[in-house]
């Protein structure tokens, strides 16, 4: 029996971000953050069949289908991604490759060859998936073909959020129920700390509300990963705004706090307009977090640092894609002053 056999690839081709293209040397640029995994996107001549409202590869977007946020995703043939894609791993400047899906009846055969055909070509890296919910089978053979992480995006912080950005009310086809559910089954086949969410700050909810659900995830073995709401040309909602950076700063000091474990939602206290007043830790925990830098790094996957996703290199950066500076950490010190209780 012949030791491993050549997986057939019916996918010719596949669209990378042209941050992940650049690391790769599928195309010449110039970078101010390096992307340290490598971006796919299924490739699919026409548009997704979900439609959320953020987004310009929706049903009813007449937004560019080379865009995914604010990022364009050139096309190339998939042979010469994957040798690219062998080089880049073996010189150690791709750490992990998410193979983000689009909505199609023939979806999870792409992201099972894509799979298989790294891990038949002896590309040793991790691989994540990102995709809408599938049945526990469907994720078995996910899991079967070497895929380590799987992400399930709510985007949204509540059920109402929801249904308007990509449930019945944008006339996607995904429910919140569904969604919930979907996330635990996959703890249950891939386990604890190998799922993902997004979470998108900036769609019309609260502060608690965010607060909320990252504690579910955390409580439900998930791992919430923020985004900042990005205003898309051809979106649904492009005439919205992105956050305040302040509140941004706020949730994701929440987030680090809670996945840390050093608060919980319910330790938090709100005030007017449900904003964060206290994260119900010590000054010197906060403190020292914040100089940390870490909780406004990118979150997800290990080494997802999507740099520039939601935010122009010149900034402000939302997420930031390496550990900030001295000087950013002193601007984000400046940005939750009023939590520093004056002592910077
Ligand atoms: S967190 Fe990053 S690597 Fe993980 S699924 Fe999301 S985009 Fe992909």
């Amino acid at each position: 029996m012949e030791a491993t056999q050549k997986v057939r690839n019916p996918v010719e081709k596949i669209r990378v971000s042209s941050g992940s293209a650049i690391v790769l040397d599928l195309i010449e640029g110039f970078l101010n953050a390096k992307p340290t995994t490598a971006y796919l996107l299924t490739y699919l001549e026409g548009k997704c069949s979900a439609n959320c409202a953020f987004c310009p590869q929706a049903r009813s977007s007449s937004g560019n289908t080379d865009m995914l946020s604010r990022v364009t995703w050139p096309i190339f043939g998939a042979d010469r991604v994957f040798s690219k894609l062998a080089n880049s791993v073996q010189r150690r400047d791709t750490l992990r490759v998410c193979i983000q899906a689009l909505n199609y009846p023939n979806v999870l055969q792409d992201l099972l060859t894509i799979a298989e055909t790294i891990k038949s070509e002896g590309i040793t890296v991790p691989i994540s998936i990102s995709c809408q919910p599938l049945n526990k089978e469907e994720m078995k053979k996910l899991k079967e073909v070497g895929v380590e992480r799987l992400g399930i995006s709510l985007d949204a912080a509540t059920e109402s959020i929801f249904s308007r950005v990509k449930g019945n009310i944008a006339g996607g086809p995904y429910s919140w129920e569904r969604h919930c559910q979907a996330l635990l089954e996959a703890v249950e086949v891939f386990g604890k700390g190998r799922i993902s969410t997004h979470l998108i700050v900036g769609l019309g909810e609260t502060e608690r509300e965010m607060t909320r659900i990252i504690q579910w995830c955390v409580d439900n073995h998930v791992n919430p990963a923020l985004f900042a709401f990005t205003p898309i040309p051809k979106t649904t909602l492009e005439d919205g705004n992105q956050p305040a950076l302040s509140h941004y700063r706020r949730i994701q000091l929440a987030r680090h706090l809670i996945v840390k474990g050093e608060t919980r939602f319910d330790k938090m206290v709100f005030g007017k307009d449900a904003h964060i007043t206290s994260f119900g830790v010590s000054q010197e925990v906060l403190r020292r977090e914040i100089r940390s830098g870490t909780p406004f790094r990118t979150s997800g996957c290990p080494n997802c640092n999507r740099p520039y996703y939601n935010e122009k290199p010149s900034g402000p950066i939302y997420n930031f894609p390496i550990q900030p500076s001295h000087k950013e950490v002193e601007e984000i010190k400046r940005q939750l002053r009023t939590f520093l209780d004056g002592k910077k």
